[in-house]
């Protein structure tokens, strides 16, 4: 466990040793071949000097920043030694994640481990025979007791014709790379191997592509994916008003083996790791879209307690809802804001997000993002994504109806990026809200953070979303219902929940109890609800028998067929808006606002 900065290295470490001893010139190697690969890891090497032989702690991080989750990369180092002009030091642990070494005088250290590169994770290591993913969380361990902001320098070693690819920028005079400080180090993952890349102009800024495996994402979804790029940057850069990088990587994997997609965000590059029919899909410019706003958002303008990072706990915030749900907001935008995707599809996105809430128990964005850290096993662990996003439409559509469209979210985020960001520091919640207050001209927000952000309470979707051009409409339907909640546990489909007064309650089932036959219908999977709703449409005011185990035994119940009313909602467009309605969902739509 590693002491960043502050001041709690006093607490923590004993008087002798808080004497930070002098380390210099720091530098790293990899080594990645087909050797390592075969053993399904890296080699790491570390190099500085030291100018006397006062103990070093080095210690690698627990996380990686965007993916947050402890992780405890250290598990996955082996064959640890420590030497000078090539003889062993003395060294041992110090804590699970920091080794102690005794120099024996002043001059060159070398530490060396192998990394076991094994985990397909965004966050993690993963080789191929012919490629490996590493973060430089993963094998970049830092000296504890001279902070974070030390320059260091990286070599790479690999088979020749592989490539190397990271954001790092090249060491003109050591032939390998370089970082101004620890963060921009481990904030640059690294692809080596054989895999494609090729690169074009954005914005004035080299844009690479880079995916692996070789050959495999090529072509007309490629190209695809180019376009898509192509219109999207540049609507993210408008919100900001800049393109903050020198140059930016989007590196890719493909592989059948991952169930779905996801990403990790950086500096100037995201890794994105899909399943192959992502390829050439709306759902992965989306998630590139969402990737690369956090360039901005929450790489720059971060919230305060996350600057700067620390590697070795858990940075809790209670903003993550606008890093992460307001990203993913903005990405939406950037999407229909360049045509990527139509107004129809912007809309079924957000009434997608709105319905997974709804069915999800009430959580505060405010407490969802702080239980990240320890993914919450009720359903709500990545609630501060979509919900996090609804409240960003909800406050857009607000501070553009309060200032009859010439203020906008964009403008919040602006603000925040100079305020904050320019002046290197990260943003309070009170910095947000008054930010917030600010853009719709001084309107308060405390009541709408008391109840919807840091309370509970079920979004007010009907009134805001009049105000942005939008209707909230409920269908109502009549429907045969039994009135039970299942879930699927491996073949059988268990009840969950037996809605009070419903003809499943007045029939005796209790929640636990495993549905085997309803009338005619076999319960094997969870088609049986749709089967039922057919076979007995007819059926009104019948007794059917219905089996159920329960506690082993298996017992028949009666069950009366009734028709029920099913109030159904949805988010719509509203072709009746007036006219300052109309102005604001055209300007969310757009990406504009009135003068
Ligand atoms: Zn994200």
């Amino acid at each position: 466990m590693g002491i960043a900065v502050g001041s709690l290295s006093a607490q923590r470490v004993p008087a002798p040793a808080a004497v930070a001893p002098a380390i210099t010139n720091i530098r790293y190697e990899l080594v990645f071949d087909s050797a390592t690969a075969r053993r399904r890891s890296l080699g790491v090497g570390m190099r500085f000097d030291v100018t006397g032989s006062a103990p070093v702690s080095l210690s690698v991080p627990a996380w990686t920043p965007g993916a947050y989750e402890i992780s405890n990369y250290a598990r996955k180092v082996s064959a640890f030694s420590a030497t000078a002009n090539g003889r062993p030091l003395t060294w041992d642990k110090s804590d699970y994640d920091t080794w102690r070494i005794r120099p024996s005088a002043a001059g060159t250290v070398e530490i060396h481990f192998d990394f076991l590169a094994d985990t397909l994770d965004n966050a993690m290591a993963w080789s191929k025979p012919d490629f490996l993913l590493v973060n430089g969380t993963n094998v970049f361990p830092y000296p504890e007791g001279i902070g974070l902001e030390f320059p260091s320098r990286v070599t790479v070693t690999t088979a020749s014709g592989w490539r190397v690819l990271t954001g790092l920028d090249r060491d003109s005079a050591g032939g390998g790379y370089r970082a101004g400080n620890y963060h921009d180090l481990v904030d640059m993952p690294f692809f080596i191997g054989r895999f494609d890349v090729d690169s074009a102009r954005i914005d004035s800024a080299w844009h690479r592509l880079a995916s692996y495996p070789a050959g495999r994402f090529k072509g007309p979804a490629r190209e695809a994916l180019w376009r898509q790029l192509k219109a999207i940057v540049p609507e993210e850069a408008r919100v900001f008003g800049e393109t903050p990088w020198k140059n930016y990587s989007t590196m890719l994997i493909f592989d059948s083996s991952y169930g779905g997609g996801s990403a990790l965000e950086h500096q100037s590059s995201h890794v994105g790791i899909y399943n192959p029919e992502f390829m050439g899909t709306a759902l992965l410019a989306s998630i590139t879209a969402h990737e690369i706003f956090h360039a901005w958002n929450v790489k720059r303008l971060r919230p305060a307690e996350m600057v700067p990072y620390r590697y070795d706990e858990p940075e809790e915030t209670t903003l993550l809802w606008v890093s992460e749900g307001i990203t993913d907001y903005y990405s939406d935008l950037a999407l229909v804001r360049s045509g990527v995707v139509d107004s129809t599809v912007f809309l079924a996105i957000t009434e997608e997000k709105r319905q997974r809430v709804t069915d999800l128990p009430p959580v505060a964005l405010e407490d969802a993002s702080l239980s990240t850290w320890i993914k919450p096993t009720d359903g709500t662990a990545d609630i501060y994504y979509d919900k996090g996003s609804l409240a960003g439409f909800l406050l857009d559509i607000m501070i553009r109806d309060a200032t009859d469209n010439r203020q906008s979210l964009d403008g919040v985020f602006r603000t925040l990026y100079r305020s904050a960001y320019k002046q290197g520091k990260g943003f309070s919640v009170a910095d947000w809200w008054a930010a917030v207050s600010a853009a719709a001209g001084g309107r308060s927000f405390t009541e709408f953070s008391g109840r919807y952000i840091d309370g509970r309470e079920p979004f007010p979707w009907g009134p805001v979303a009049a105000l942005g051009g939008f209707r909230y409409r409920a269908d109502t339907t009549q429907s045969i219902r039994i009135g039970v909640s299942t879930i699927s546990d491996s073949s059988r489909i268990v009840v969950a929940g037996v809605t009070a007064g419903s003809a499943a309650a007045q029939g005796g089932i209790e929640p636990g109890d495993q549905l085997l036959k309803l009338g005619e219908i076999v319960v094997k999977d969870q088609d049986f609800a749709e089967q039922f709703r057919s076979r007995y449409a007819q059926a009104i005011g019948s007794t059917i028998p219905v089996s159920i185990l329960r506690a082993g035994t298996e017992r028949t119940l009666q069950l009366e067929i009734r028709r029920e009313t099913v109030v159904e909602v949805r988010l719509e467009y509203d072709r009746q808006a007036g006219p300052k309605a109309a102005r604001i969902r055209h300007g969310i739509l757009k990406g504009t606002t009135d003068k």
